[in-house]
C-alpha cells in the first residue's frame, strides 16, 4: 500500500485553523494527530479528541521513553506529538495532518523531510486583532498578547512549503486540498513509481 503523506499545518491564533480542520477533515482519507499537552483544557474541550491532557511528569515520561516525534514548549506548556498514531496512520495509507507551532514544525523538517509544509495567514494583523476582539474569549491584555505572538510567528511562515491566506473560509480550504493534491503527485515524493510503470 503506498504511504500516506505527512503534512503539517501551522498557524497563529485567530486565523480560523480550527474552522479550516473541522471542514478538511470530512474531506480526503485523513488522520488527524491528537496532540498531547500539559496545559489545562479550555471549556468544551474533549480529552483524547482535542488533546490528550496531562502532568508534565507524565508528558516527561513520554519524552524519556522516546514516544514524541517531536515536542516544544509553547507559553509555559509543553505540547507534542505522539509518535506511533501518525506512523500507523501513514503506514495505512491515510494523509496524516499535525498542527503544530513553528519550533515543532522545525524538528518536523529535519526527521521527516517529505513532510509538506502549510502555513495559514490571517489577511492582516489589524483583521486577526478584529476576530479575536470579535470571538470574546479573552481580555484586552491576552488578545494584545496574541497579536504580538502572531507578529513573531508570521515571518516563520517564509520556511513553510505553502502559505494561505484564510480570507475566505472556504477558498482557504479548497487551496488546502489542492495543496495537498498536488504535494500527493510530486515527482519527489512517487521516486519508485516509474519504475514500477516501466516493469509492468
Ligand atoms: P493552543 O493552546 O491554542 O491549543 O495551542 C497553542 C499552540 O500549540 C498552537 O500554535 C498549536 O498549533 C500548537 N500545538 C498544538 N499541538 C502541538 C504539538 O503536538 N506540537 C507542537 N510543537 N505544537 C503544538
Amino acid at each position: 500500500m503506498k504511504k500516506g503523506l505527512m503534512i503539517v499545518m501551522s498557524a497563529p491564533s485567530g486565523c480560523g485553523k480550527g474552522a479550516m480542520l473541522e471542514k478538511i477533515l470530512k474531506e480526503g482519507n485523513f488522520f488527524y494527530s491528537v496532540s498531547a499537552t500539559t496545559r489545562a483544557p479550555r471549556q468544551g474541550e474533549v480529552d483524547g479528541v482535542n488533546y490528550r491532557f496531562m502532568s508534565r511528569e507524565q508528558f516527561e515520561g513520554l519524552i524519556e521513553k522516546d514516544e514524541m516525534l517531536e515536542y516544544a514548549e509553547f507559553c509555559g506548556n509543553y505540547y507534542g506529538t505522539p509518535r506511533d498514531a501518525v506512523v500507523s496512520a501513514l503506514e495505512n495509507g491515510k494523509d496524516a495532518i499535525l498542527e503544530i507551532e513553528v519550533q515543532g514544525a522545525a524538528k518536523i523538517r529535519e526527521k521527516c523531510p517529505d513532510a509538506v509544509f502549510v502555513f495559514i495567514l490571517p489577511p492582516s494583523l489589524s483583521t486577526l486583532r478584529h476576530r479575536l476582539e470579535k470571538r470574546g474569549t479573552e481580555t484586552e491584555e491576552v488578545i494584545n498578547r496574541r497579536i504580538a505572538q502572531a507578529g513573531k510567528e508570521i515571518p516563520e511562515a517564509a520556511k513553510y512549503d505553502y502559505i494561505i491566506v484564510n480570507d475566505d473560509l472556504d477558498a482557504a480550504v479548497e487551496d488546502f486540498l489542492a495543496v495537498v493534491r498536488a504535494a500527493k503527485n510530486e515527482a519527489g515524493r512517487n521516486a519508485g513509481l516509474i519504475d514500477e510503470i516501466l516493469k509492468n
